[in-house]
């Protein structure tokens, strides 16, 4: 007997405290989107907000703009409506750079701050992005990028880290690192800890202040659906703010940006770690879609997520026995998506995505599946894991072309 049915979802569906959230996306009736961890979906209250800023700001106010609309203020205040969900505090996050280029201006002002240690210890499964910018970030100052199997990191954090860089959450599998207890062990050594959260931010909690976490980036347009190619953010933790330098200076980080000072003098606080000129527009449709987040808890968000992942992966077990979970099947070692195995994942996902159920695909054999809290149901996910199931039989019993 399959554990769960069509009825018992929407049971879970009536009784959803976040089920009205549904509404506030622009989803197309009859889709199911499992890759808002790739491409989070777009937010109702997106388009209006990002042609008001347009038509109205830059249209009328011109350079006006940059003082009489908030554009400046931009970076910080929407760093702060990011905080509550990763357990920041207002004035340690700002939205600025890309992830990778945030990262690698952490990772700079981490290795200067502590001279006397020349490695950046990392996972070999971390995301490629960080592994390249870390490797020449550590090679420019003189400094070794390590890299790990994770279940070796204890064993390599020695008096020679300066700072151990780790994703939170796998991209590939979604396996969660125990973040509390990785970032006591790097500060027992004297190492500071900074954590990439893309695949965290809007759906896992991070709690940065309770754990003590040194530094965090992440991603604005996976669960934050902040749209392709948002800004990403960046947490330097209050009490490192003054000891940090921004290994790439620039104006809107001097603390007159406005005196065209030919010398370099930090603003106080986060602002230091600003390099350029805010991206209004793309600042614009990020700030807007964070609108949904307000009022809802991200403990909520985290419980509907395991309990969506969950019901997947069941109906996964009980229809699909050719689909291998790749995830770690307990909740509290994985994050937002799950992930299947599959010789032909490349078609697997292809062929859902021709029924209306959106996953992505990364080689050889891995098709992941995305659970937005926000916008999904669990009848929705329910649906997709049915279509998988039936996917799946057919390319098993599909004869397979002989080779040459
Ligand atoms: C998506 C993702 C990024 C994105 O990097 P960009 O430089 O913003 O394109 C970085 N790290 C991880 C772990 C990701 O999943």
């Amino acid at each position: 007997m399959p554990r769960w049915s069509r009825e018992r979802a929407r049971e879970l569906d009536t009784n959803d405290p976040l089920a009205a959230l549904h509404d506030r996306f622009a989803l197309a009736d009859g889709l199911v989107y499992l890759a808002g961890n790739s491409l989070g979906a777009l937010g109702r209250a997106v388009p209006d907000a990002v042609a008001r800023v347009v038509a109205e700001e830059w249209g009328r106010e011109l350079v006006a703009g940059w003082s009489g609309c908030g554009w400046m203020e931009a970076p910080a205040r929407v760093g702060d409506k990011i905080a509550p969900l990763i357990g920041a505090e207002p004035g340690e996050v700002l939205v600025c750079d890309t992830t990778s280029v945030a990262l690698a201006k952490l990772l700079g002002a981490a290795l200067a701050a502590r001279p006397g240690r020349r490695v950046i210890l990392s996972s070999t499964d971390n995301f490629p992005s960080d592994l390249y910018a870390a490797a020449a970030v550590a090679q420019r100052a003189g400094a070794e990028l390590r890299v790990v199997d994770r279940s070796e990191l204890g064993a390599a954090l020695g008096p020679d880290v300066a700072v151990c860089c780790l994703t939170q959450v796998d991209y590939r599998t979604a396996a969660l690192f125990d973040v509390a207890s990785v970032t006591a062990a790097a500060h027992d050594v004297g190492a500071l800890s900074l954590w990439d959260l893309c695949h965290s931010a809007g759906v896992v909690p991070v709690g940065c202040r309770e754990n003590g976490i040194d530094l965090a980036v992440g991603c604005g347009y996976k669960y934050l659906n902040g749209g392709p190619g948002a800004p990403s953010f960046l947490y330097v933790r209050r009490e490192l703010h003054e000891e940090l330098e921004n290994p790439i200076p620039g104006w809107l980080g001097h603390d007159f940006p406005f005196d065209f000072d030919p010398a370099w003098r930090p603003a106080s606080g986060i602002r230091r770690f600003l390099t350029s000129t805010p991206s209004v527009v793309a600042v614009a449709a990020l700030e807007a879609a964070l609108s949904v987040f307000e009022g809802v808890s991200i403990e909520d968000l985290r419980a509907k997520s395991v309990s969506l992942g969950q019901l997947f992966i069941e109906t996964i077990e009980d229809l699909a026995p050719s689909l291998e979970v790749a995830s770690p099947l307990d909740p509290c070692q994985r994050g937002s998506q799950v992930s299947l195995r599959h010789d032909e994942a490349s078609e697997l996902v292809t062929s859902a995505a021709s029924k209306g159920i959106v996953g992505d695909h990364r080689p050889p054999d891995i098709a992941r599946f995305g659970f937005s809290p926000l916008y999904l149901s669990y009848e929705e996910v329910f649906r997709a894991a049915e279509t998988l199931a039936a996917v799946a039989a057919s390319l098993v019993s599909s004869p397979q072309p002989s080779s040459p």
